[in-house]
């Protein structure tokens, strides 16, 4: 069984170079995730100079570990949207997801890019009698909205439900072809590549920004954050804002292969698709706050979904927001930020490509309000003010009391040295591998994954190798134990 996703096992992004000298430019861009490559691609034919800068490798991040369905129907998005504001805002964030779609499909097809790139149908369903109800509204919304929407009362594979409708004209692909297909067509002289190259400060001078990298310094007249969970506190306040949910993924192979997606409205989640003969199935969704413990996810996984036997079982993380829109436009003169996907980044983060550019080009978008990350409070937003700041406390507590041997029997075990916190682990071959246990970001305790073998921050999302070196998440530092 393998700790990676079915989307890393099949496919290996290109290298880029690693930055070595200042720059200067006009656009600089940080993350190179479906955001910040679908925005790299926006701008491949304009003579402006352009830099995309990744910490890691290209398409390292949360990117690499979806479910990589294109799709509109996102939960019960649009009545959650009605009741938070009005039928108005749904429709405008269904015109915006639909648009998704066609800017999508129109990359692939201009491009003639190969990244299994398919329509598929995405059904709604419903396990729980009691929840009937939420499945009628939003078909009833969608099909106000000018949708076809069709009933049925049993998946394509068999699997039986209470309550279910589809829409046609969604899409399945492989997010790490698309990634590396757009790169390759959009690089050239001006417009650079770097990987390896982190932010890790930014300031701004006159009518430009300075951004520092370990050794060399950006200037950029534009900088865009796409960096999935900004690093940075201010000026967002980033960490109060939003909070991330964890989910596990695992892949099995099937003997048939079917070409529809699928999730469902209740809690636990278990949302499908299929890849290259293998079933890949969403589960275990929760609060990062309260997902420290993998193992049991897992099960709850296993038990949720009958599935024990897999090839692939990997997390992925996701940053929501209060009001289930993204954050896409200006926190600062010339400063655009793009997150805040609700679990649906591969359609809202090529969406954020083309208002990314508009943005940039001081030309009308009809989304730009609807996303603005600086949009004001709602009732939704003040409800859940005071529930992040306790999960965020719950979180910092929480990690120091998993410390504690009895819960990973002994392996890792967690020490001081030099009054610095240090967590050891011996691996298979009885290598120890040792790590100082503090997240570089806010200085929160690491817990340690079991299922990944990885060590990750339950408040903020950073992920670390067993070495210590950071995989993913706001921290800017590695952990390794010198
Ligand atoms: C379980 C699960 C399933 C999902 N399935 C779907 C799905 O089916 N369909 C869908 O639409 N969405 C799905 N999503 C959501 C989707 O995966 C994300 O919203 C999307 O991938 C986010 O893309 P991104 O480019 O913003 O972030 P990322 O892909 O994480 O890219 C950000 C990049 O920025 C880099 N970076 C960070 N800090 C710095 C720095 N300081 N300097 C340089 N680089 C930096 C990171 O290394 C990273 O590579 C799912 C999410 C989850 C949790």
């Amino acid at each position: 069984m393998k700790n990676i996703s079915i989307w890393q096992d099949t496919v290996q992004c290109d290298n880029y170079a690693v930055l070595e000298e200042n720059l200067d430019v006009d656009v600089l861009i940080i993350g190179g995730g479906i955001t910040g490559c679908s925005t790299f691609y926006q701008f491949k034919d304009d003579k402006r100079k352009v830099a995309l800068v990744e910490k890691n490798r290209i398409g390292s991040g949360a990117s690499s570990r979806s479910s990589a369905k294109i799709t509109f129907l996102q939960e019960d998005i649009y009545t959650k949207l009605t009741n938070i504001f009005d039928r108005d805002k749904a429709y405008l964030y269904y015109r915006a997801s639909k648009e998704a779609l066609k800017i999508a499909d129109d990359i692939v097809s201009k491009e003639n890019i190969d990244c299994d790139f398919k329509r598929s149908k995405s059904y709604l369903y419903t396990l729980d009698p009691l929840n009937i109800k939420k499945i009628e509204k939003e078909e009833k919304l969608l099909s106000s909205f000018g949708e076809k929407t069709t009933d049925i009362k049993k998946l394509p594979n068999g699997m039986r439900v209470e309550s279910c409708f589809y829409v046609n004209n969604t899409y399945i692909f492989h997010p790490l072809k698309f990634i590396r297909e757009i790169i390759k067509k959009s690089i050239s002289d001006n417009h650079r590549v770097y990987e390896n190259t982190k932010i890790i400060k930014i300031e701004k001078v006159n009518d430009y920004y300075k951004c520092y990298t370990t050794s060399n310094i950006i200037s950029a007249k534009t900088v865009v954050f796409a960096l999935h969970y900004p690093y940075f506190l201010f000026p967002y306040l980033m960490p109060l804002k939003c909070y991330l949910e964890k989910s596990f993924l695992v892949c099995s192979k099937v003997k048939k292969e079917y070409d529809f997606n699928a999730i469902n409205i209740e809690t636990p989640l278990k949302s499908m698709r299929y890849y290259d003969n293998h079933l890949l199935v969403v589960s275990s969704s929760c609060n990062l706050a309260f997902a420290s413990n993998s193992r049991k996810m897992v099960k709850d996984l296993e038990d949720n979904t009958d599935i024990t036997n897999y090839d692939y079982v990997w997390s992925n993380y996701d940053l929501m927001t209060f009001d289930h829109l993204p954050l896409i436009g200006f926190i600062d003169d010339n400063l655009i930020l793009a997150t805040g996907y609700n679990t649906w980044g591969n359609s809202n983060g090529i969406l954020a490509s083309v208002i990314i550019k508009d943005l940039i080009n001081n030309k009308y978008n009809i989304y730009k309000e609807l996303f603005d990350p600086k949009r004001g409070f709602n009732k939704q937003k003040l409800i859940n003010y005071p529930l992040n700041i306790f999960s965020s406390a719950y979180s910092f507590i929480d990690s120091k009391i998993n410390k504690n041997k009895a819960f990973y029997n002994g392996n890792p075990y967690f020490t001081k040295k030099d009054g610095k916190s240090i967590a050891v682990y011996k691996d298979d071959d009885g290598v120890e591998h040792i790590i100082y246990n503090r997240c570089p970001h806010l200085k929160c305790s690491l817990v340690f994954n079991e299922v990944e073998k990885t060590w990750d921050c339950p408040c903020h999302g950073s992920r670390f190798d067993l070495d210590g070196k950071c995989i993913m998440g706001p921290s800017n530092y590695n952990i390794s134990y010198k």
